[in-house]
């Protein structure tokens, strides 16, 4: 599993660098650079913290899914976690980021 960093998306806030818990990505000419995609092991801090929305998950079979992508949006408190399917349909799970602190 990996990511992949959209780099005309990218801002270069290096948000995704400070979460990483395993310091797999990297600066490079101002932006961000998955340095070392073999090691992700899917925990998707990075794609959860970049407001560019610049950072996609590919789902793939290892985690049940089948070639979709994800990645966030914000809005407000609400954070879309934005699922696109294989066969190019979208799913939108939206999660109050105030609320998800309660528990
Ligand atoms: S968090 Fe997003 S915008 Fe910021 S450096 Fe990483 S990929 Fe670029
Ligand atoms: S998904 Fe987790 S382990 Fe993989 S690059 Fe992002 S922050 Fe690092």
């Amino acid at each position: 599993m990996s990511i992949r960093i959209n780099l005309d998306k990218c801002v270069g806030c290096l948000r995704c660098i400070e979460v990483c818990p395993g310091s797999l990505i990297k600066e490079k000419d101002t932006k961000a650079f998955m340095k070392y995609p073999k090691d992700c092991w899917g925990c998707v801090s990075c794609v959860k913290e970049c407001k560019a929305g610049a950072i996609e998950f590919y789902l793939g079979a290892d985690i049940g899914g089948n070639g979709g992508k994800m990645n966030v949006s914000y809005e407000g408190d609400i954070i879309h976690w934005n699922i696109t399917k294989s066969d190019g349909t979208v799913k939108v799970i939206d999660v109050n980021s105030k609320d998800s602190n309660k528990y």
